[in-house]
């Protein structure tokens, strides 16, 4: 019998975790790094390389069959508001948890000098990216959406809003022209869409190599070849972890399957067996866009949302909705705060929940974009961005459970946008 996909990952995983402690135990760091890391690579490579084809495939055609332009705009409206209102309730649940739990308060004063001695090279690096982030102008994100050169655009993965906007764009177009003349343009890109599903299926057979590959290199990275390091920063750090952890729960097992039961009539373990690849996925890639194609995969093929539906939502999502990286802003960056002995203030609070939902929104789908936005979160509350040097050697682990909750949220958002679109077909559930 062939065991069943999440099955295959899972086993994948272990297997790479346990590579990765022997490895960091043994010192073949550089072994793991020449002959390990690159099939994660390629694994990675490949759903990044078929995630602009699969948006712009599935969004024209998505849009185009869309038969009024009504349509699309409530469509749109409702993506976004939902989008935003479970991100703002993920940062107040983050911020919750890190001002009861004051995970702050239990880092020692020794170790809170070393981990500022030790990762102060990483700092300037991500102030840097940070400035150049925060010195645009108010409108640069909506300039910034419109791309001035298609294939330029289509050039890099982190321009992915460029590449929606101009899907829809097309798609607006075609609804708009005589469907006769529209016919052959539609064909063309509703044949680009299955051919780039089935391109899906044939790297998820890849899927357990390339994340055990992942999980071993990433102990491999965050070890240095020094696994005792890792036991003292977990020591320290390990209750702030602990707090992110505990609130990307509580918006994954009560925000989230409340929404589906208020709004949709698919059950969550329903739910959970049809997303648990892309969320294995989404762990071992701490990356929302590779796991894009996946996510629209499980979602069309196993939930049963439309096309028209899934198209639309989950590559937006992915770009925009990232509830997991804004909870982990919000408790990070109160953290540092009470780590740094500073009072945050009610006033500060609200600040965190506003400058947390657009740092989120600005946030690329990609490992490791979460902490450069929060140094933006940082300088709006007056914490020293430094600060952020107490956090950077856990990041990657909280990197990996933070894209595991952006994933979860756009799904949830597109099964109810469906379900309340009456776009919701039948749930498959084996492979
Ligand atoms: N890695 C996250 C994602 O791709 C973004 C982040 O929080 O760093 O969803």
């Amino acid at each position: 019998m062939k065991l069943k996909l999440h099955w295959q990952i899972i086993i994948g995983m272990v297997l790479g975790l346990i590579f990765g402690i022997v490895a960091a135990y043994a010192g073949w760091g550089q072994f793991t790094t020449e002959w390990i890391a690159p099939i994660g690579i390629i694994f990675m490579n490949l759903l990044k390389v078929i995630a602009i084809p699969l948006v712009l495939g599935s969004l024209i055609s998505g849009v185009a069959s869309l038969s009024d332009l009504k349509k699309l705009s409530r469509i749109g409206g409702k993506t976004i508001a939902i989008y935003i209102t479970t991100t703002a309730i993920s940062v107040t649940i983050g911020l919750i948890a890190v001002n009861v739990l004051k995970p702050g308060n239990s880092v020692p004063v020794d170790m809170r000098t070393k981990l500022q001695s030790t990762y102060q090279k990483d700092v300037t690096q991500k102030e840097t990216a940070a400035q150049a982030a925060k010195e645009r102008g108010p409108l640069q994100p909506l300039v910034d959406m419109i791309p001035s050169n298609i294939t330029s655009a289509a050039g890099s993965n982190s321009n992915m809003l460029q590449v929606v906007f101009f899907a829809i764009f097309i798609g607006i177009a075609v609804i708009q022209v005589p469907a006769k003349q529209a016919a052959p343009f539609l064909k063309f890109f509703n044949g680009l869409n299955d051919v780039v599903i089935r391109m899906v299926d044939n790297i998820m057979l890849l899927a357990p190599y390339g994340v055990f590959a992942l999980l071993a290199n990433t102990i491999n990275l965050v070890a240095k070849d020094n696994m005792a390091q890792v036991g003292e920063l977990l020591g320290a750090l390990g209750f702030y972890c602990i707090t992110v952890v505990m609130g990307l729960l509580v918006q994954m097992l009560i925000v989230y399957p409340a929404l589906l039961t208020f709004f949709s009539p698919v059950r969550l373990t329903t739910f959970l067996k049809a997303l648990g690849p892309a969320q294995l996925l989404a762990f071992s890639t701490s990356s929302s866009a590779a796991t894009l194609p996946v996510t629209m995969e499980r979602c069309e093929k196993n939930l049963g949302l439309s096309e028209e539906v899934s198209s639309f939502v989950l590559p937006l999502g992915a770009t925009i909705n990232m509830d997991g990286t804004a909870l982990y802003q919000a408790v990070a960056a109160v953290f540092i705060a009470q780590t740094l002995g500073l009072q945050l203030g009610i006033g500060a609070q609200l600040t965190i929940i506003f400058t947390a939902v657009l740092a989120s929104i600005g946030t690329a789908a990609v490992p490791g974009a979460g902490i450069i936005m929060l140094v933006i979160i940082l300088e709006a509350i007056s914490v020293p961005s430094a600060g952020i040097a107490l956090i950077l050697g856990v990041d990657r682990i909280l990197d990996m459970c933070r894209t595991v909750t952006n994933v979860t949220g756009d799904a949830t958002v597109a099964t109810v946008v469906a379900a309340t679109e009456g776009q919701l077909g039948e749930v498959h559930i084996d492979e």
